[in-house]
């Protein structure tokens, strides 16, 4: 068996084989006509024989590796040239009909990874003639469009900035995981993620133009990144293939040696070629993996390869991220406080710094405002401050919204105006702070809930096995308790007011007593997620700079698929070491068997191509099993 096999047209190939077959041995055992034989045996030899060879000398000219095909045509042809050519027609045929089965799971698992290409995003926000922001499909930008991308946002199609200067993270093209600082004039890829300006960028290339031969190059480089077992395979493969090559070769010369004759010498030395070919072996794994890979991604789980699913069998820490990955991530506006004004010419200032961002807290107060028809007021030149907030300018003066850290950062002072304020600091809702300048404006209250599939979510993760569950936030002491209270995570492993380096520090120093998978949604979770052993991003709802830095990304917002995809994980892992259990034991005995007991061809045949069709019929079986959600009705 062999990874070239994948080829499109293997399914129809191994048909003709299997109708040739057929043919075969009715015209052997049913009604004796050998001009059908010999017919049926040229198709056999002809639709399973010529593509394997092509294939092992492909194999071996452009790569130098020796493909397994090269023993199982070997083996046929030494058969047919001592007169038991219908055995090797068997052989052929199986070894057709185990590579179409391959080439099916394979198929399979591309589509997954397709699929995971369609999270590129599907709209743009187009700047009009008249100045204005509109939201167009991708596919409807042209060349000379000029569109606005918030930080977090990934760029749709490529194009040039006009205005702006800001961190880009170009891994998704050149796998280089420094983000890149790029100005005005400076060019910019689809697909890679926007860190932390506000640019407005001049489209270059109509999407058609580019999509495809990315969408490729990610598909190639999701499978390149095989799994340890996998690559194990490989390995043992090559160096086994050889091995079995010559240990035929000197068994053809023993069998003569032992006064066998030259035709009788042969069979025997084909028998063991085919008896000791590690087929069952090499397919195992993969087999094992892709049907996982694509049974999780109809689930909405997409791995972006076989070492992260591997890897998150063995997790035995769950770390997450709170705001939009426990929480909804759509709060709700409390009360707004305003020191100075209206409450209403608050929330439009805030509502105008906050259209430039991604982040959940900024759509909270930008509905809000849109719920109460207020306009928001104009803001440009806008920086956005990971894990802090928002600043622009807002006619002549700099405007600010954010957190504690922000505030400090402007030099204003909350103390001044305590008694207006102490309420809300005294409470559980995340707090943004408005100010202009060192000057505090007033506040806005937001509540956050946690996610309906939350607390199943945990429950389900605690069932099997995952004791230790850890909360990291970025916001307030206060909403951390109440939340993790409420989800029941450990005072101790609630942690609140860290920035993305802490996250990662945080991250690392759990990952020295376990492995540790990290669920976020954020910019400022990218690190994090990138540190841990398994980074699981919230596809649908986060940010396409998580989603770039992730192993793994969670298209539904529902967490009791993490505890699903843990338990298909470990389900993998019980499969590969069974199919490789049983390989290894079915070839010994078969070659023990063409050692010592004269096994006969075809008995080494079915065995050995029965036994790759069994491991690979094993992996399939997870295919039948996709991820599902464990959340009861309500
Ligand atoms: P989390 O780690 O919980 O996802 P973040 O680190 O993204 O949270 O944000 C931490 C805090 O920073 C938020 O709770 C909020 O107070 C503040 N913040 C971040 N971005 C913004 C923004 N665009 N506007 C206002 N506040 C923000
Ligand atoms: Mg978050």
């Amino acid at each position: 068996m062999s990874k070239t096999g994948a080829d499109q047209g293997v399914t129809p190939l191994a048909l003709v084989a299997l109708g040739g077959l057929a043919l075969a041995l009715l015209a052997t055992f049913v009604f004796p006509f050998r001009p059908a034989l010999v017919a049926g045996l040229v198709l056999v030899y002809a639709a399973g024989g010529i593509p394997a060879s092509l294939r092992a000398g492909l194999a071996l000219v452009r790569h130098r590796v020796l493909a397994i095909d090269l023993l199982m045509v070997l083996a046929a042809v030494a058969a047919a040239a001592v007169g038991a050519a219908l055995e090797g027609a068997v052989l052929l045929t199986l070894f057709a009909a185990a590579g179409a089965l391959e080439a099916r799971a394979m198929g399979k698992a591309r589509r997954a990874v397709e699929a995971l290409m369609a999270l590129r995003p599907d709209t743009a926000l187009l700047r009009g003639p008249d100045g204005g922001l509109r939201e167009v499909p991708v596919a409807s930008l042209a060349p000379g469009d000029r569109v606005l991308l918030r930080p977090g946002m990934r760029v749709p199609v490529d194009a040039a900035i006009r205005i702006g200067e800001g961190e880009i993270d170009e891994a998704t093209i050149t796998g280089e995981s420094m983000p890149v600082r790029k100005g005005a004039g400076d060019a910019v890829f689809e697909a890679t993620v926007n860190l932390t300006a506000v640019l407005e960028i001049e489209v270059m290339r109509a999407l058609g133009e580019s999509t495809v031969a990315r969408m490729i190059a990610m598909v190639t480089r999701a499978q390149a990144e095989r799994a340890p077992s996998e690559r194990f395979g490989d390995w043992f493969g090559q160096r086994y293939t050889l091995a079995v090559l010559a240990g035929a070769a000197l068994a053809y010369g023993v069998f003569l040696w032992l006064g066998y004759t030259p035709q009788s010498a042969l069979y025997h030395a084909a028998t063991l070629l085919v008896a000791a070919s590690p087929c069952a072996i090499v397919i195992s794994v993969p087999a094992a993996m892709l049907s996982a890979l694509s049974a999780a991604a109809r689930g909405g789980v997409l791995f972006k390869g076989g070492a992260a699913l591997e890897t998150l069998a063995e997790a035995g820490i769950f770390a997450f991220d709170k705001t939009g990955t426990l929480t909804t991530g759509r709060a709700e506006l409390r009360r707004v406080v305003a020191l100075e004004g209206s409450e209403a010419a608050l929330l439009a200032l805030a509502a105008g710094l906050e259209a430039h961002s991604e982040h959940p807290v900024a759509g909270a107060i930008r509905h809000a405002a849109v719920a109460r028809g207020i306009q928001p007021v104009a803001v440009f030149e806008v920086t956005a401050v990971t894990s802090e907030g928002i600043a622009g300018m807002a006619g002549e003066s700099l405007v600010w919204a954010g957190n504690e850290r922000m505030m400090a950062r402007m030099l204003a002072d909350a103390g001044a105006a305590a008694p207006p304020l102490a309420a809300l600091a005294n409470s559980a809702e995340t707090v943004v702070w408005v100010g202009r300048g060192p000057q505090l404006l007033g506040a806005i209250g937001l509540a956050d809930g946690a996610r309906a599939s939350a607390p199943e979510g945990l429950a389900a993760l605690r069932r099997v096995g995952i004791a230790r569950q850890v909360m990291m936030t970025g916001d307030r002491r206060e909403v951390a308790e109440k939340i993790g209270e409420e989800l029941g995570f450990a005072p101790d492993d609630t942690h609140a007011n860290l920035l993305a380096e802490d996250k990662l520090r945080l991250v690392a120093a759990l990952a020295s007593e376990a492995r540790v998978a990290f669920v976020g949604d954020g910019v400022n979770d990218a690190a994090a997620l990138a540190r841990a052993d398994v980074g699981i991003a919230m596809g649908a709802a986060g940010s396409d700079v998580a989603l770039a830095a992730a192993d793994v990304a969670l298209l539904s917002d529902d967490l009791t698929r993490l505890a699903a995809a843990l338990r298909l994980a470990r389900r993998t892992q019980r499969i590969i070491r069974a199919n490789l259990f049983f390989a290894v034991g079915a070839m010994v005995v078969l070659v023990a068997g063409a050692l010592a007991f004269e096994l006969p061809l075809p008995v080494a045949v079915i065995g050995h191509e029965g036994g790759t069709i069994l491991v690979v019929l094993n992996g399939l079986r997870l295919l039948a099993d996709p991820i599902r959600s464990d959340r009861r009705p309500r």
